[in-house]
């Protein structure tokens, strides 16, 4: 029996009741396979811990995550809070602590949606977006000076460290060979950004050389963002900066159905600490307590974190299964065209996987 302690942080708005649908997936997971079981570990911390304690976790909360094999977080964010806040003082310490510095997001048109994208179908649509997740542009680092004053500067420093840089695209590649995959694809903007991204080109290219099989290219950031949608059929694996990682993942999610259906991994891939494993979106306060919400991102998240942990066959049979339900299509939320309840989908695509397994 192998037994893994899990972090789980349910957040805030609609966070706590897609998690409730991921929690059910687990038990049935244990269920299903006998030889994995969970060791639940459910924390507060959100807006309402905030705003009774003025803090988002307690002083140790990061040492008390680390004690876990996994985390698992919902969403965060409420109105009163401002984002800053709650998502500098909880989500980026997660990830930086725990050096969680790739953040896998997959843009996979699942069987049974329908893309935006007139013509693209299932086949077209699958590829994976490698973020680097601890610095980049989302750095610390900057100031103002002469403020309310007409001569205010405002400055933000991008940070690019080799070791940062080079472990991202290392990390790109090998993904690709392992999952069989010849494309990759740099996001750059060398000619406009000229010391940090001539940077980031240098290093792709360098890594790109011990993989002569693949076929590397870099795009400039505005210019892949059209091929996201006149050609994603064309990508296998996108590595990115912090930036504009987190600018074509909103838009990957656009393209494969919508925010209720994108997943993430924040990955440390040592796994010298835990990893954590969310939705991309957040807590949508315009339909949080009405029990909308559509839980398959983080269901889907859940796969991800069974492929993590290694368990790959329980990862794909979770997947397969949200695509069955999908493809069957009396049982979806609003967002996806249907009037099913967020407990009545979850239940749909646990009551199918028990039956198939
Ligand atoms: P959001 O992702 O919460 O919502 C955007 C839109 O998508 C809304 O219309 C919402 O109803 C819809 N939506 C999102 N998830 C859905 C789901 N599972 N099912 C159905 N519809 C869904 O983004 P926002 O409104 O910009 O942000 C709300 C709060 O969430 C803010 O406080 C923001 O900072 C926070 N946020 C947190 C995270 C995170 O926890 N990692 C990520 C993004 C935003
Ligand atoms: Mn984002």
């Amino acid at each position: 029996m192998k037994l893994y302690s899990v972090g789980v942080i349910p957040g805030d708005g609609i966070g706590p009741e897609v998690m409730e649908e991921g929690l059910k997936a687990l038990k049935a997971l244990e269920k299903i396979h006998g030889g994995v079981s969970f060791d639940i570990h459910s924390y507060n911390w959100n807006c309402d811990y905030y705003k009774k304690n003025g803090r988002m976790m307690p002083e140790n909360g990061l040492d008390i995550l680390a004690e876990h094999d996994v985390i698992l977080l919902g969403a965060i964010g409420a109105p009163g809070v401002p984002d800053h806040i709650s998502v500098w003082e909880l989500i980026l310490p997660i990830r930086r602590r725990f050096q969680q510095y790739v953040n896998m997001r997959p843009a996979k048109l699942l069987r049974g949606m329908v893309s935006p994208l007139r013509y693209k179908e299932h086949a077209d649509l699958d590829f994976v977006i490698v973020r680097e997740n601890t610095e980049g542009e989302y750095s610390d680092m900057g100031g103002r000076l002469h403020r309310g004053t007409p001569y205010e500067i405002a400055v933000q420093n991008n940070v690019f460290t080799r070791f940062g840089t080079e472990r991202i695209i290392r990390y790109a590649f090998s993904l690709a060979e392992e999952s069989g995959k010849s494309r990759i694809i740099g996001a750059t903007k060398s000619n406009g950004i000229n010391h940090s991204m001539p940077f980031w080109d240098e290093i792709f290219k360098e890594i790109g050389q011990r993989y002569p099989h693949m076929e590397t290219n870099l795009y400039h950031i505005d210019a892949l963002a059209a091929y996201f949608i006149s050609k994603p059929e064309t990508f296998d694996v996108v590595v990115a900066s912090n930036l504009f990682g987190d600018i074509l993942t909103d838009l990957g999610a656009a393209i494969v159905g919508g925010l209720g259906l994108a997943p993430s991994g924040n990955i440390n891939p040592e796994k010298e600490y835990p990893s954590m494993f969310e939705p991309i979106h957040g807590s949508a306060p315009d339909i949080a307590g009405k029990g909308i919400a559509n839980p398959i991102a983080q269901i889907w998240s859940i796969s991800m974190m069974m492929d993590h942990l290694g368990h790959r066959d329980l990862g794909h049979l979770l997947l397969e299964t949200i695509e069955d339900v999908l493809e069957e299509g009396s049982v979806r939320t609003p967002d996806i065209g249907g009037r099913a309840t967020t407990s009545q989908l979850g239940d749909a695509i646990i009551n199918k996987m028990i039956g198939k397994a």
